[in-house]
């Protein structure tokens, strides 16, 4: 089911070639320079990012074994110095598989404790099991290189970090937002309270620069705040039309909300948000 739903993820991120003119979606890969020491590898619809130190590099989810090493060439074309860490984003496996070669090269992996059980679960042999893990807010140092793993409890799963850079005022943020529409928030595992409130955590934190893991290379703030007040216009709105007796199936056709509708994938992904919505106004989750 897990991999349903991540594969589905990454399908959506791949679905609306003409609708998003930021990313060009039919790009193989693409490697974007953020700052000195921060990039961001994108491989057909997954985002994920590295840092650059003096003493190695700190990679991030390997993505898949094709993936990966599509993405070990673009990180030997930065630097010699060998890969050091592997940092998981969260759990699922449509970011964290392929880390092989990484681990061969001697690179030590790290997640958050709570990644384990789901790893335990559900395995997989191309995944690399986490050598180490933490448990909350962890500071991450190398080479004379800092920045801080966030984590802000259940949400989408209950192992996610979010990357901070307050150097670059930026942060790498995997499946909580994208610059669009597409399916984050409806999948079964978005625990939609506990969404929205670390939406408005992540929103309190100071960046300016959002590199999402199903995104452009850079967005702003605001699709952060976009997506918490979309989530919560839907969750009213689809609460007033239970109220008044609009079965479920014809409540996507009876709303309408403009100022979301640029938002890329808003037409195709209306009617799973609302029944999202809807479920969570019956089932109170
Ligand atoms: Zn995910």
């Amino acid at each position: 089911m897990k991999k349903v739903v991540c594969v589905l993820l990454g399908a959506l991120a791949l679905g609306f070639a003409g609708e998003m003119p930021a990313q060009d979606w039919s790009k193989e890969y693409e490697t974007t320079k953020i700052s000195d020491r921060l990039y961001t590898f994108w491989r057909r619809g997954i985002r994920n990012i590295f840092v650059v130190t003096d003493e190695g590099v700190i990679a991030t989810d390997p993505i898949s074994p094709e993936a990966a090493e599509v993405y070990r060439a673009e990180i030997a074309r930065v630097t010699d110095l060998p890969v050091r860490y592997v940092i998981y984003s969260h759990e699922h496996w449509d970011h964290v598989l392929g880390g092989r070669i990484f681990k061969d090269e001697g690179a030590e992996f790290i997640s958050h404790e709570n990644c384990l059980k789901f790893f335990f679960r559900n395995p997989n042999p191309d995944l690399v099991t986490p050598d180490r893990t933490i448990s909350g807010n962890t500071p991450f140092s190398l080479g004379g290189e800092s920045f801080n793993l966030r984590y802000l409890g259940e949400n989408h799963g209950d192992c996610l970090l979010v990357f901070e850079f307050p150097e670059e005022r930026a942060i790498y943020l995997a499946d909580l937002a994208t610059d669009g529409f597409i399916g984050l928030g409806t999948l079964p595992d978005y625990d939609i309270v506990e969404y929205l409130r670390s939406l408005r955590e992540i929103e309190a934190m100071d960046f300016d620069l959002m590199i999402g893991a199903h995104g452009p290379a850079r967005a702003g703030k605001d699709a952060v705040v976009i997506r918490r007040r979309r989530m919560e216009t839907i969750i009213d709105a689809v609460g007033r039309e239970l109220e008044a007796g609009t079965p479920v199936a014809e409540i996507a056709g009876k709303l309408h909300f403009p100022e979301f509708e640029h938002l890329r994938g808003y037409q195709s992904q209306l009617p799973a948000f609302v029944l999202r919505m809807a479920q969570f106004h019956e089932m109170g989750w």
